[in-house]
């Protein structure tokens, strides 16, 4: 532990140090021990040298005659800043305190928190949105499970592929992931999640006993939907990991959801990234997530993230939702005034949690009381005619309801602005506790006294300046300045003489002033049992107040897509059962919302007839904002949400897959290509007849003619599997396809070369007009010179690349020439006839 130790004993501070450092190191084997010394944290030996490099300390060295060791320290006020920084970096954090006084010999400390990415409930520590910690364990497949500490949400589900597990852990955000100790080999794996998700191997404990027990005490039983030893470790693991690091207590997890992937379409990692859903590709990039985010609670938003991260495949669920929107569409008032309610409303999940776990401070209660007093508005709110029984809405409304009780008790108990931390005093209300109570009048009554103190000894000694005043060194004290002193009566006792004045105590001052500590002590530990008492009381309604949170969750979610969809013009899309996608006049959300009124829509149809649409067109007409806009509309409608056009029919697909864009994966350290080439890899095995197929430029990463074979045996697969399919390409070679493959179909986006007037939403530059309109047919060419001259290519640069693609051409009229003569069957010509081909090879040239 201590590298660079000499050869010495070590100072009984450090033998204290390193044997709290392998305790710790035996539950959590990376954690960093910040061990308080004074007005320190210090760190020594390896954890220094870590520390210094992550957290940017200047490292120093702990040395006397025969030893020294590396040491890095931090203020302890600043100990959450630094923590935060660990914590970030993906490290887990042990704080040492000391928990005496320090006097002459070695003081005594203990570990008083635990801190790791995926299990802090700090608010200060968490983000808004969730904070999965993770573990996996394998037998048949890949078992994981899902806990949010700071919620209590519990899930898992088993996979059958390491890229399907891997896409769901990118969808959590997992903060933590804990792999089972057979997956320490699995080489694979292993370098799919580096440096994406901080990876803790086997500080948990996944034996199958042990987390048996852990489920049992978690959830008072073993559901039955833990089928496989694989599913039932990976949730002991979490569970264990968690409560580790809890001080034991798990109480806000109350259930465990075992869900099924297939449940859901499928919208593998690279795919929600290339459509931008929840990261943007350019660092001031709008995300789909943001376009969305009308949500008024940090509830509501990390529901809509896990709908957005989780779209439907049920029919009926997603008519359930678009019912809801629809309705609060329809019903302006209901839906402002849902809104303006959940604006009032705190993280009621965040806050039943904390109560769960006894860790709700007097203010979070009262908030929490705030919150709920909003339940039966809200259900008021939704019990008028705009919100038919058996909907969703009034299935919230179901769900709002109870709880008042609570609210009673709360507010009956605490005071209505109480401070921030129990030991500050002062929270319970009066009237609440006779003891409490009589306690509180009691040191009223020598406070009144004290104060009344100054008026009468300035009577009975005549010093008309005499002063009371209080400070922490004397308690209360009586100060007469210097030209009086000869005034002080003989019962005064001096304590303190200053410049001008002197300080004088009395017996019975200070005797009072013990009582009045006496009965504020007395005052506050009791205050701390009632609200303790209270809090105790509210954890039995853990399940109720989850269930009131959700609810909440799911009016916020449904009512921010009703606010957009009412504001934006988005329409209802229509689910259909024949497959077709037929969307009129269609908008990208995000790019729309960038451009202001100057969007041009499109219409997109893809059915039994037309199912693959290869899309061509110059750089910048605006081929890729087509394919997404209809990829980000078939995302929506199966999220439950209306869509950016002016009609819409979209059938139920069961994925979406993209490949869009050159991203290249430096941290992975594969090549651009590489990248290209597994990501179109996973979809030609993973799509189906039911899919939505996005590609944009494929085999841009490689050589023409190489990228030219793949794209079209790729368009071909594809097109045998009948997958709804969009292609965007700029081998201008692929459109004579339409010829061969039936279903495939040919389209373009409209620019225009002379230097007419560009009218609506057009971009004009140079001597090229863009429409952004899509439009049947091939294009004629790819414009790209032209695009360069945009760009600000120098002019002679610009002019050589046009007279080189014109003898690039030409080149190929010429190949094409010797193709034909190599056809041509001579024995069956008749001279005329080869007369008329020689003519028309001439006139061609
Ligand atoms: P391409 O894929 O053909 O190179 P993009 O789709 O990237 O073209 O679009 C190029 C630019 O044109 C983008 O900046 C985008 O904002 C704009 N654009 C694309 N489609 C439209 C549209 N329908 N209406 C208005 N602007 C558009």
């Amino acid at each position: 532990v201590l590298k660079g130790t000499g050869s010495g004993a070590l100072p009984p501070m450090l033998e204290q140090y390193v044997t709290m450092r392998d305790e710790v190191a035996a539950q959590l084997p990376h954690a960093i021990l910040l061990f308080q010394v004074g007005d320190f944290y210090e760190t020594f030996g390896e954890d220094a040298e870590r520390a210094a490099r992550l957290l940017g300390l200047a490292l120093t060295h702990k040395s006397s005659k025969d030893f020294s060791t590396p040491m890095a320290g931090i203020p302890v006020r600043t100990l959450d800043s630094f923590v935060e920084k660990l914590l970030a970096a993906g490290v887990c954090v042990a704080v040492a305190d000391q928990v005496e006084e320090p006097g002459a010999g070695l003081v005594e400390r203990k570990v008083t928190q635990l801190l790791t990415p995926g299990t802090v409930t700090e608010e200060r520590h968490l983000s808004a949105d969730e904070n999965f910690l993770a573990a996996v364990a394998t037998g048949d497949g890949y078992a994981l499970s899902l806990l949010d500490v700071s919620t209590g949400e519990f899930r898992c589900a088993a996979f059958h592929t390491r890229s399907a597990l891997y896409d769901e852990l990118a969808r959590h955000r997992a903060r933590e992931v804990l792999l089972a100790p057979e997956l320490a080999g699995n080489a694979a794996l292993l370098s799919d999640f580096q440096g994406r998700f901080p990876v803790m191997l086997s500080p948990a404990n996944f034996d199958e006993a042990a987390s048996e027990a852990e489920v049992r005490a978690a959830l008072g039983e073993l559901p039955g939907t833990l089928t496989s030893a694989a599913l039932l470790r990976a949730c002991g693991a979490v569970l264990g990991y968690a409560r580790l690091t809890q001080q034991g207590r798990l109480d806000m997890v109350r259930r465990l959801v075992r869900y099924e992937p297939g449940a859901h379409m499928r919208l593998p990692d690279a795919a929600a990234r290339a459509l931008e859903v929840f990261q943007a590709q350019s660092p001031q990039g709008v995300t789909l997530m943001d376009v969305l985010c009308e949500t008024r609670t940090a509830g509501g938003r990390r529901r809509l993230r896990a709908w957005l991260r989780a779209p439907l495949l049920d029919e009926l669920s997603i008519r359930a939702r678009l019912d809801a929107v629809e309705q609060l569409t329809r019903a302006p008032d209901l839906r402002s005034g849902v809104r303006a309610l959940l604006y009032r409303a705190h993280d009621l999940e965040r806050l039943s949690a904390r109560v769960a776990t006894t860790r709700a401070t007097p203010r979070e209660v009262a908030s929490l009381a705030r919150t709920l007093e909003l339940l039966p508005e809200a259900a008021a709110l939704l019990g008028g005619p705009d919100t038919p029984a058996g909907g969703l809405l009034s299935g919230i409304r179901a769900r709002l309801s109870g709880l008042p009780d609570v609210v009673t008790r709360i507010r009956a108990a605490l005071v209505d602005d109480p401070p921030l931390r129990v030991g500050d005093g002062g929270l319970i209300r009066e009237g609440f506790h006779a003891e409490l109570d009589a306690l509180r009048a009691e040191a009223l009554g020598h406070r009144a006294w004290m104060a009344e103190l100054e008026t009468r000894e300035r009577e009975r000694t005549g010093i008309a300046a005499l002063k009371v005043g209080f400070n922490n060194v004397f308690g209360y004290y009586l100060e007469v300045t210097t030209p009086h002193l000869g005034k002080v009566p003989p019962d005064y006792r001096q304590v303190a003489t200053l410049k001008d004045r002197a300080r004088f105590t009395r017996p019975d001052l200070r005797e009072r002033e013990r009582e009045i500590a006496r009965l504020d002590a007395a005052a506050g530990r009791l205050e701390g049992e009632v609200f303790t008492g209270l809090r105790a009381s509210l954890g039995a309604h853990t399940e109720a107040l989850l269930e009131a949170a959700g609810a909440l969750a799911d009016l916020d979610v449904l009512s921010a897509l009703s606010e957009i969809a009412a504001e934006r013009g988005w329409v209802r899309p229509v689910t259909v059962a024949d497959g077709a996608a037929r969307l009129t006049q269609a908008r990208h959300p995000v790019v729309e919302r960038a451009a202001g009124g100057r969007f041009v829509p499109n219409d997109a149809l893809l059915d039994a007839t037309r199912f693959s649409l290869l899309l061509t067109g110059p750089n910048m007409a605006g081929k890729s904002t087509y394919l997404r806009t209809v990829a980000l509309c078939a995302l929506l409608h199966q999220v439950g949400s209306f869509v950016p056009a002016d009609a819409a029919e979209l059938p139920v697909y069961d994925a979406i897959h993209t490949r869009i864009g050159a991203s290249d994966d430096l941290a992975g350290g594969r090549s651009t290509f590489m990248v290209e080439m597994s990501e179109l890899a996973a979809i030609l095995h993973g799509a189906t007849h039911r899919s939505l197929v996005i590609l944009d430029e494929v085999g841009r990463g490689t050589s023409t003619l190489d990228g030219l074979a793949i794209a079209q045996a790729a368009l071909e697969h594809l097109h045998a599997t009948r997958a709804h399919t969009l292609f965007a390409t700029h081998y201008f070679e692929l459109t004579r396809l339409e010829a061969e493959l039936p279903g495939l179909l040919n389209l373009h986006v409209a620019a225009e070369e002379d230097a007419s007037s560009g009218e609506g939403g057009s971009d004009r530059g140079g001597g090229l007009t863009f429409y952004h309109q899509v439009v049947p047919g091939a294009a004629r060419q790819s414009y790209g010179v032209e695009v360069a001259r945009l760009a600000g290519l120098p002019a002679p640069v610009t002019q050589r690349a046009a007279r080189l693609l014109t003898a690039l051409n030409a080149q190929g009229d010429d190949r094409a020439l010797l193709r034909e003569l190599a056809t041509l069957d001579l024995s069956r010509l008749t001279p005329l006839q080869a007369l008329e081909v020689l003519h028309g090879w001439q006139r061609g040239l």
